[in-house]
């Protein structure tokens, strides 16, 4: 390690003084003007974590759906999946050192991880659409290269095709091709494939409204259509030539307003769907014939999706379980599961790809899909507390392990109603319990979600005013 070069490029890179930021599951967000350093030292990171796996590391540039003036950076471990925890320890440590202990740190984890300095590293770079994306992935190639990494340069890519690169690069090439061409055509490819079989090909399975939140998403589906445009056309809104990234628009905007995104116009039980700005989320959306909304999200495409793998497993003899996400976290945890546990495997492009595949296959239209599934009526909250960690959870963040008596409170409660559920996590960035209910009523879970927020307000250090009932 040549400490002397790591002093010189850092100040180049200087940290804001004061400046404290947390590495979470989403990595490093926050505004784009704070987070030269943080990609400088991501790079060092990521040649140290490439050195002891030897193994190539993905270093992502985004804030995923976060507004354009944000940006974020998260690294991807070998197998394409999120950083290990103590690396997470890490990178928070890094990012918030001094200018003048950042030897020391680089040091420390160096020795604690026990990384071999000799050996060679590889980490791949990409990036999304924002302004600032470029300036802050040349920060990251900075700390790649003074400690002596080497370093491939995607450009522009959404956050799963980075993913896609590092597995196919570190499994020696049997997964696919690490190239943007090997990715669209392994995927087309395989969709192709699936829905020449489809007996129904009549234009309502064959046509599809996409909103990419202005994001890359666009870019790369532009790329990718030719590729499986002879089963399925899509036609893009939102795609980055006018409107701001994620602004209105993008599958965050849809779930939260529960309405279609601005500029797109939606005829009655046309199948549409949603990007979030970095492709790794995707929420699909229909009005019916009242012109009623209607969401179709992480449940139902996981419903979707297990019960067509169900199927063939089934047809071929094959009697293993493969219900295990629509069944062990139905409802609104599987919607968490995906969106928060899944996130580093999360892919809007690939997702569509099969939700287009399995309703073409199996004849089904936008709305009689909505109607194989319906969930429990439920409510989720959130309380402020002073301090998040000291809410700890397991058994998949449905039980909390601390507070002492805060799960035995949320047990006596939940016995109170029918069909019913509740559990409370903290939140990845803020100081902030969110808060899970569901039962037989919305009523129902409407007093339950108020009482399990009660509990936490009182067990887990709320602060500011009480958790008020009505919604
Ligand atoms: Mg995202």
């Amino acid at each position: 390690m040549d400490l002397g070069a790591i002093t010189k490029y850092s100040a180049l890179h200087a940290k804001p003084n004061g400046l404290i930021l947390q590495y979470g599951t989403a990595g490093f967000r926050t505004k784009a003007e704070h987070l030269d350093h943080v990609m400088f030292r991501m790079g060092l990171l990521a040649v140290l974590r490439s050195k002891q796996t030897k193994s190539t590391i993905g270093v992502m540039v985004t804030a995923s759906h976060n507004p354009e003036e944000d940006n974020g950076v998260k690294l991807v471990d070998p197998l394409g999946e999120m950083l290990a925890p103590s690396w997470e320890e890490h990178a928070t440590c890094l990012a918030n050192a001094e200018e003048q202990d950042m030897q020391r740190v680089l040091i420390d984890i160096s020795e604690k991880e026990a990384v071999n300095l000799q050996q060679d590293a590889f980490v791949v770079i990409g990036r999304d659409t924002r302004p600032s994306s470029e300036k802050l992935s040349q920060s990251v190639i900075d700390g790649v290269t003074v400690l002596g990494g080497q370093f491939h340069d995607y450009g522009l890519l959404t956050t799963p095709q980075l993913h896609y690169m590092v597995y196919c690069r570190n499994t020696g090439g049997r997964y696919g091709k690490a190239t943007i061409e090997g990715y669209y055509q392994k995927l087309s490819k395989a969709f192709v494939e699936l829905t020449k079989q489809a007996s129904c090909s009549g234009d309502e399975y064959r046509s599809l409204k996409v909103d990419c939140a202005n994001g890359i998403g666009a870019l790369k589906l532009r790329e990718m259509e030719h590729y499986f445009s002879q089963g399925l056309s899509v036609q893009l809104f939102n795609d980055g030539s006018k409107g701001k990234l994620n602004h209105l628009c993008g599958a965050d905007f849809v779930k939260s307003h529960q309405k279609p995104p601005q500029g797109m116009e939606i005829k009655s039980n046309e199948r549409c769907c949603s990007f979030d700005g970095d492709a790794d989320r995707i929420v699909y959306y229909y009005h019916d014939a009242d012109g009623h909304f209607h969401l179709i999200d992480g449940d139902k495409i996981a419903t979707l999706i297990s019960s067509f793998l169900k199927e063939l497993l089934v047809e071929i003899g094959e009697s293993l379980n493969i219900g295990v996400v629509q069944t062990a976290y139905a409802n609104g945890s599987s919607t968490r599961y995906l969106e928060e546990v899944m996130k580093a495997a999360g892919d809007a492009i690939s997702d569509m790809l099969v939700i287009e595949a399995i309703l073409a296959l199996k004849g089904l239209t936008v709305q009689q899909w909505d109607a194989l599934y319906t969930d429990l009526p439920n409510r989720q909250l959130k309380v402020q507390v002073a301090d998040r960690r000291v809410i700890s959870t397991t058994n998949a963040e449905r039980q909390a392990v601390t507070p002492p008596g805060l799960q035995e409170a949320i047990n006596d409660l939940v016995k109170k109603y029918k069909l019913s559920r509740a559990f409370v996590r903290p939140s990845g960035t803020e100081d902030v319990v969110r808060v899970y209910a569901e039962a037989d009523s919305q009523e129902s879970a409407d007093h339950l979600a108020h009482e399990v927020s009660l509990a936490v307000f009182q067990l887990a250090g709320g602060i500011g005013e009480r958790p008020q009932p009505g919604f």
